[in-house]
């Protein structure tokens, strides 16, 4: 049987364009869907044949095959070790994807998170035989709370661009409260993350879109000649996703309240800001926090997201359901809108949120310490550093001048190379690195997103720079044929990334005969 959508034949030509009968390449093995290598008889385990049991389903049983693939557990293990070795992680090597921060993600966070007492929870159980998780996310609260700066946070949006929703239904609550329905212009910065205006429209805000300057940030000229009583309020990325801080955002912050607006921060990349600015202190009223970046915890491939919102006094009443509070050292969950205190706009979850990513986060707060969360966003912020210095002669960075967490290039160095930015990221694969972000922000040209984080090392940094270096010179001297023919090691080399996202297959069709 043969999938749809997708090669049957491997690629596996490598170099000197073998291809070896297997379709496997050294010990790596080829793997197919696992449609394809199983079949409806085979299973992992003997029930049995029921005898003299009346069926009790009421004429609704099952009349055709189930469709189901069928395989024996040791082939079960296999394909998904398989598939797993096919799969790129931080636990492998240096992942410098920007604006996702992949940092290392400490075991003793698993350790905690897979505790019973946490692990094995039902979210509907009593709240008298859950004081210690409630007690847990009332801790992870005070963190929050204290690095912020803030009064207020909403735990359970599960994800950042969630937390985003949370903060912007806030906003939306707190305009209706006030009869502001003339206030629906959003303002948007270029550099912003694409969720933002996604979020504003979501709801129910227009988006007017201020151009960056030179230098990268916010051009206040623009935002000035952008303000007047309609403005809802701003989103603003902080760091900006050109990896740079937003040196005017006070002046900001008064400029959207002086027109009776609020002030988004998208905060995902409060890993370059803790323990050396507190959002609380530079007039916002809404941000939210990545736990699954800042606070490590896996995510993309590995794991959920959570984004808990913090929320400014005059944001605080709107915060949603469910909150957790003390009182006499009783912990509980306010699970109602009539029963909490202020105007709360809903809920946004089922439950409570995360709980797995809150066991991680306050495990990651608690071993670091305050002094720790300095040191690591000081130590992301420097590697970051040390990457553009050491790549600037023969990179070229998109802005003069240091950066935060993430160092950014554009792709001057490569004009009239006939490489592209793609060329390269896939070069990069060849040499067992997963590529940075790239064409992102798209104020930038041909963007390269750099994010070591604070997870490597020196040693480590150093490989990572010789072998970017050695491209960008392989780049420049007329290399180009290996650019274009890159990765050549991968499993699938090129694959129509373009025709993946506009026409993705998502359904598995038996092929005829
Ligand atoms: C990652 C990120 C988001 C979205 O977070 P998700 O958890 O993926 O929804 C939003 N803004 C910025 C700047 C980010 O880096």
């Amino acid at each position: 049987m043969m999938s749809q959508g997708r090669p049957t034949t491997p690629h596996t030509s490598d170099a000197v364009g073998h291809e070896t009968v297997s379709g496997n390449k050294a010990l790596a093995q080829r793997e197919l869907l696992i449609f394809e290598i199983g079949t409806p008889r085979r299973t992992g385990i003997d029930f049995p044949e029921l005898k003299n049991t009346p069926s009790r389903l009421g004429g609704v049983e099952r009349t055709q095959e189930i469709g189901l693939p069928g395989l024996s557990e040791p082939e079960v293990m296999r394909h998904y070790v398989r598939l797993s070795q096919k799969n790129y992680a931080i636990d492998l090597g240096v992942y410098p994807l920007g604006s996702c921060t992949m940092k290392h993600n400490p075991r003793l966070n698993e350790k905690m998170a897979r505790l019973p007492g946490f692990a094995d929870l039902h979210p509907l159980q009593p709240h008298s035989t859950v004081q210690g998780a409630l007690e847990l996310m009332g801790d992870l609260a005070h963190w929050i709370l204290t690095l912020t700066g803030m009064p207020a946070v909403a735990l359970s949006p599960k994800a950042g661009a969630h937390g985003e929703l949370c903060g912007m239904m806030a906003i939306r609550a707190a305009l209706d409260a006030k009869g502001a329905d003339h206030k629906r212009r959003v303002l948007v910065p270029e550099s912003a993350h694409g969720t933002n205006p996604a979020t504003a429209v979501q709801c129910g805000f227009s988006i007017d879109s201020i151009p960056a300057t030179e230098d990268g940030r916010v051009d206040m000229d623009a935002l000035k000649a952008k303000l007047g009583d309609d403005v809802a309020g701003i989103m603003l990325t902080n760091p900006n996703t050109c990896g740079l801080f937003e040196r005017d955002i006070i002046e900001i912050a008064d400029l959207i309240h002086g027109v009776g607006g609020y002030f988004y921060c998208d905060g995902a990349n409060f890993n370059a800001l803790v323990g050396r600015v507190r959002p609380g202190d530079l007039g916002i009223d809404a941000m939210h926090l990545n736990l699954h970046k800042t606070f490590s915890t896996p995510h993309g491939g590995g794991g959920p997201g959570s984004g808990p919102t913090v929320l400014s006094d005059a944001l605080a009443p709107y915060a949603p359901v469910p909150r957790v509070e003390s009182q006499d050292g009783v912990w509980h969950l306010v699970e109602n809108v009539e029963d909490a205190d202020g105007e709360s706009f809903g809920r946004m979850t089922a439950f409570h949120g995360q709980m797995g990513m809150f066991v991680r986060a306050l495990s990651y707060m608690l071993s670091h310490g305050s002094d720790g969360l300095k040191q690591a966003t000081e130590d992301a912020v420097l590697n970051a550093n040390y990457v553009q210095a050491a790549l600037s002669d023969v990179m070229t960075p998109a802005f003069s001048g240091t950066c935060m967490h993430e160092a950014l290039f554009d792709d001057r160095f490569l004009k009239d190379t006939g490489v592209e930015t793609l060329d390269f990221a896939k070069a990069m694969i060849d040499e067992g690195y997963h590529p940075m972000t790239m064409y992102f922000p798209l104020v930038v040209h041909g963007a390269m997103l750099i994010e070591p984080t604070e997870s490597e090392s020196k040693a480590e940094l150093d490989r990572f720079i010789a072998v970017m270096r050695s491209l960008a010179v392989k780049a420049v001297s007329g290399e180009v044929e290996m650019f274009k023919a890159a990765p050549i090691y991968a499993p699938l080399r090129r694959l129509d990334e373009t025709r993946a996202a506009r026409k993705p297959v998502l359904k598995w069709t038996p092929s005829e005969g």
